[in-house]
C-alpha cells in the first residue's frame, strides 16, 4: 500500500535510522549523552539519534534512497527554502527522540539543543499520522513491558528515559503540553492506576492540577507523586538515586490531598485569617468529591489535622454547594 500515510512512516523510520547511526559518529552527541547518564545500550533501545549541524542532511540522504522531497516535507523533517529552491532540514544540531505509537510505528520525533539555546526542544509539526495531543512517549516502551501495575505521567522525554534506566518501565511523558482527553482515553486503556509526576516547579504544578482535572473527568482518580525543589523525575533520580524515587512513589498523595496541599502552601494557617480562607478553600474542593465514604475519610483526617469540627467543614460546603445551585 503506497498511501500518503505509508509513505510518512517509511520516511520516519528511514530517517530515525539515519539519526541513529548519526549518533555513533559524532563525538559531541556522545558526550553529551554521557553527561546525561544515557549509555549506547539505552541509546539504542530508545532509538535515540543525533542530527547534524548541516541544512540538508537529511534531505539529501532521503533523496539518495528515491524519497520525493514533496514527502519529506509531508513527514515534518523538512521545509522548503524562503527563496524557492531546495529544501532545509526541520532538525538541526540536535539529539533526536524518536516517537513511537503503541504499534510501535515512529511517528514523529523530538529534537533537544546540546546547550542552553532556544527552543530547548523542538518536535515534529502535525503531520498525517502524528498530533502531540494524541500519544503518549514511552507507551510502546510500557507496553512490551512485564509490569503494567501502573502509568507514571511525566513531562519529558529525558524523565521518561531516566525511570526506564533504573528499572521503572511504565512511564510515559505528554510531551510538554497540557495532558489532552485522547491521551487520557488512551493511559485509560492500559491502566486506571495513574501516578502523575510533573516537574515540581510552578508550571509544572500548574500542569498537574489540569491533568487531575481532566482525568477525573474521564473517571480516574490519579495519585500524585510530589517532588522536592523544582526538581523533576530525571533530577531527582540524578540527585537521590532510584531508591529514593521508589519511597515517594510510595508516599505519594491522592489527589484530593495534593489540592489541599497546594492550597495550603498559599496560605499562613498560623494566622486566624488566613487558616479561615484556606479552610474556605480546602472545603470547596472536598465537595467535588462524589463518593460520600471518601468524603467521610477526609473530612475526618482534615478535621483532625486542622482541629476544626467535621460539621462546621460540612457545613462550608454545604454553603459552597448551595452557592452553585
Ligand atoms: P531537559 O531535562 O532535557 O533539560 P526537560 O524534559 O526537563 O528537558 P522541560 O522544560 O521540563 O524539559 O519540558 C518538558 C517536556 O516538554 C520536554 O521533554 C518536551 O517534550 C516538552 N517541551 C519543552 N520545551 C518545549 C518546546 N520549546 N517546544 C516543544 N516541546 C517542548
Ligand atoms: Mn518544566
Ligand atoms: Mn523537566
Ligand atoms: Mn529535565
Amino acid at each position: 500500500d503506497n498511501s500518503l500515510k505509508n509513505r510518512i512512516f517509511d520516511i520516519n523510520k528511514l530517517s530515525s535510522e539515519y539519526y541513529h547511526k548519526n549518533l555513533f559518529t559524532n563525538k559531541t552527541a556522545l558526550e553529551y549523552l554521557s553527561k546525561r547518564k544515557i549509555n549506547s545500550k539505552i541509546a539504542k533501545e530508545f532509538h535515540i539519534g543525533f542530527a547534524n549541524d548541516s541544512w540538508d542532511g537529511l534531505v539529501n540522504f532521503l533523496k539518495n534512497h528515491g524519497i520525493a522531497e514533496e514527502d519529506i516535507v509531508r513527514a515534518g523533517l523538512a521545509s522548503r527554502k524562503k527563496n524557492g529552491n531546495g529544501y532545509v532540514d526541520r532538525f538541526r544540531n540536535r539529539i533526536i527522540f524518536p516517537i513511537y505509537d503503541i504499534k510501535s510505528r515512529v511517528i514523529g520525533f523530538g529534537g533537544r539543543v546540546l546547550d542552553d539555546s532556544l527552543p530547548k526542544y523542538l518536535n515534529s509539526p502535525d503531520t498525517l499520522v502524528f498530533s502531540k495531543g494524541n500519544h503518549l512517549y514511552g507507551l510502546n516502551n510500557y507496553l512490551k513491558s512485564s509490569n503494567q501495575e501502573r502509568i507514571i505521567l511525566v513531562e519529558g522525554y529525558m524523565d521518561v528515559i531516566s525511570l526506564y534506566r533504573s528499572g521503572i518501565t511504565c512511564a510515559v511523558a505528554s510531551l510538554g503540553t497540557a495532558l489532552t482527553i485522547n491521551q487520557v482515553k488512551l493511559l485509560k486503556q492500559y491502566s486506571s492506576n495513574i501516578y502523575v509526576c510533573y516537574d515540581s516547579d510552578e508550571a509544572g504544578q500548574r500542569a498537574t492540577l489540569k491533568a487531575i482535572d481532566i482525568l477525573t473527568r474521564s473517571g480516574v482518580e490519579p495519585k500524585v507523586i510530589i517532588l522536592p525543589n523544582g526538581n523533576d523525575p530525571d533530577d531527582f533520580i540524578k540527585e537521590n538515586g532510584i531508591e529514593e524515587f521508589e519511597k515517594i512513589i510510595e508516599k505519594a498523595l491522592s489527589y484530593i490531598e495534593f489540592k489541599v496541599y497546594l492550597m495550603e502552601r498559599k496560605y499562613d494557617i498560623t494566622k486566624e485569617s488566613q487558616k479561615i480562607d484556606f479552610l474556605r478553600e480546602m472545603a470547596k474542593i472536598l465537595s467535588g468529591i462524589k463518593s460520600s465514604v471518601a468524603r467521610e475519610i477526609y473530612l475526618q483526617k482534615y478535621s483532625d489535622k486542622y482541629n476544626v469540627s467535621k460539621e462546621a467543614i460540612l457545613a462550608e460546603m454545604g454553603i459552597n454547594n448551595k452557592r452553585e445551585l
